[in-house]
């Protein structure tokens, strides 16, 4: 089974998912895997990143996973185009402008998340994509307690309480 936890850049994906991982949870990073494996078809040098050729990612997840019975979570704010289940991160603009500006983003990449965070980009193309979609709200919040949040939300999808 793989739940995605998707959310614009800087919504904190990666961070809940390094503590998931301490906590035995199996992570695939999708940003990572892409990578180092090649599964783009284009360099935006411009925007400073790699247009991803899906149809293979989805692929080579699909292989990662097998018929594993145990959860698999999926760290991508892409997550949500290959996952049926999916937890949103979200995270209020000022607060992801910081975010996003500490991580040295230039600013028409600052400016563009912002945009698309304000603008619920992730959660309508969840909502129009997946069968499940949870939102945590992270503003204001350390990692360790959005993980929490997260960690109950998969507890929930697994044992089919909701
Ligand atoms: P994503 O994987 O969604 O792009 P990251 O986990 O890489 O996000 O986090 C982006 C930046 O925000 C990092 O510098 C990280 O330290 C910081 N960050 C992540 N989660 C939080 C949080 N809950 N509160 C404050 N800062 C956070
Ligand atoms: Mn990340």
């Amino acid at each position: 089974m793989i739940i995605g936890l998707t959310g614009t850049p800087g919504t904190g994906k990666t961070s809940v998912c390094r503590i998931l991982e301490a906590h035995g949870y199996r992570v695939i990073h999708m940003n990572e895997l892409i990578k180092s494996e090649h599964l783009y078809s284009e360099v935006d040098k411009e925007r400073d990143t790699v247009v991803a050729d899906m149809d293979r990612v989805f692929s080579r997840v699909c292989e990662l996973v097998g018929d594993d019975s145990d959860v698999t979570i999926l760290d991508s704010h892409m997550a949500h185009h290959i996952a049926d289940t999916v937890i949103v991160l979200r995270t209020a603009p000022s607060e992801l402008t910081q975010r996003l500006k500490a991580r040295s983003y230039s600013e028409s990449k600052v400016q563009e998340n912002v945009e698309a965070e304000c603008l619920d980009v992730v959660l309508v193309e969840s909502v129009e994509w997946c069968q499940k979609v949870y939102e945590v709200d992270t503003t204001g919040r350390m990692a360790e307690d959005v993980e929490e949040d997260v960690e109950r939300i998969i507890s929930g999808v697994l044992s089919g309480d909701d």
